[in-house]
């Protein structure tokens, strides 16, 4: 007699009861867009500090009449993938613009950064097809890269290193122990959780030296860093030779959705063929891509929104100082609070809420075990006003 086949519901039901007794269980809060950085939670307006939406664009006049025009002449969805008959005007008008800015050769769009990740790497190690017999690659991480890269490397059935945080030399140890295999090295441009900038000329110096192929994810960096906003490769002044792959979303500083990937014209169609997460899925709206071109504009043109976000990220910084408050090494609009333990994180979230803040904490395995944090970020939207009061209320929340 075989035992019974387990129940896969009844173990999820199990590993939920798990992360609720250990305070990590995640919740959907449904919430509403109020006046400026405002949010809407639970019927109480809160100040918003943890919007990725940096720049304030999301709610900028000229993206909605973009996105509205659009979607009138055109339509909501694209009605099929790229590849069959989706592609439309706007799209292309899109790659050419984020290609320019990007001072790449080309660039393609896909749905989400997600995508855009898996896409990338596992086209690089030749498994675009099932069947595929995919390329030994090897790839080298920062332990702290986002969960796409590190998802991409594991589809991809890649030798999967990571090295110790924005470590050089760590890297340069996990890129020896596969000296003869292709080698791709993946990191951050900002690290998400924590907000620090990855020592990008150093580790492309690294690549040379190692003929590793380099990829920069400039989720958080794009429209934030550099001149004109064009991101933490264009701030290290590296082309695309020493940065061949390189990966930026459209839903943070930019204020819409999706990603691309850019770099040279031979990359861009060898994603085309075998990115299956680029191939397989229907196009963006067009309407968004149309939105996106206008919000490149803004990003590179209203430059008093990247100057007025480097005024408060000065001024956090300065007056969570004054108070005590321990913060990490970050010069950028992230600017988490470390707490270390969850159920303390969930508590100051949980205060700071009461006192009209919204700043989620975040807990493993978002985070390494024991360093749960409050992730605070800060937008072009904010008044300096909401910053002095969230610094009172972090001092009294973290006490
Ligand atoms: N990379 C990084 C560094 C990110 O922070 C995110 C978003 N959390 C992504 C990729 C995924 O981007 P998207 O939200 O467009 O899927």
């Amino acid at each position: 007699m075989t035992s019974p086949r387990p129940d896969p519901l009844q173990r999820l039901a199990a590993e939920q009861a798990r992360r609720a007794h250990a305070q990590l269980r995640r919740r959907v809060r449904t919430v509403a867009t109020g006046e400026g950085a405002q949010i809407v939670v639970d019927g109480r307006r809160l100040i918003n500090f943890a919007s990725n939406d940096y720049l304030g664009l999301a709610r900028h006049p000229a993206l909605v009449e973009a996105l509205v025009r659009a979607a009138r002449e055109d339509g909501v969805g694209a009605g099929a993938a790229h590849l069959l008959g989706g592609h439309r005007d706007e799209h292309a008008r899109l790659e050419e613009a984020l290609a320019r800015w990007t001072g790449r050769e080309r660039a393609l769009l896909f749905s989400t950064g997600y995508m855009a990740n898996l896409g990338a790497i596992t086209a690089l190690a030749g498994a675009g097809e099932p069947g595929a017999r995919a390329e030994p690659l090897l790839c080298v991480q920062d332990k702290l890269n986002h969960a796409s890269l590190l998802d991409g490397a594991r589809l991809a059935g890649c030798t999967l290193k990571r090295y110790v945080h924005a470590n050089v030399d760590s890297a340069a140890r996990q890129l020896d122990t596969y000296p003869g295999d292709p080698a791709l090295l993946a990191t951050d441009g900002v690290f998400s959780m924590d907000g620090d900038v990855a020592p990008l000329a150093p580790l492309a110096a690294l690549c040379r030296a190692q003929r590793a192929v380099l990829m920069v994810d400039d989720a958080h960096g794009l429209g934030v860093l550099g001149p004109d906003g064009a991101g933490s490769v264009a701030e290290a002044k590296l082309s695309q030779d020493e940065v061949p792959v390189l990966m930026g979303t459209l839903g943070k500083a930019l204020g819409v959705s999706g990603a691309f990937v850019a770099g040279s014209a031979v990359l861009v169609d060898g994603l085309v063929q075998a990115a299956r997460s680029f191939v397989y899925t229907t196009a963006m709206p067009p309407a968004l891509a149309a939105a996106t071109c206008t919000a490149i504009d803004a990003a590179r043109f209203e430059g008093w929104r990247r100057d007025r976000l480097a005024r408060l990220i000065a001024h956090f910084r300065h007056g969570a100082q004054a108070r005590g408050i321990a913060l990490l090494e970050s010069r950028t609009p992230i600017q988490p609070v470390p707490v270390g333990d969850s159920t303390a994180a969930l508590a100051a979230s949980a205060r700071l809420e009461a006192a009209g803040f919204y700043v989620p904490a975040i807990r493993p395995p978002t985070v390494p075990p024991g360093q749960a944090r409050l992730r605070v970020t800060l937008s072009a939207l904010h008044a300096e006003g909401d910053v002095e009061r969230l610094l009172d209320a972090l001092a009294a929340a973290c006490a």
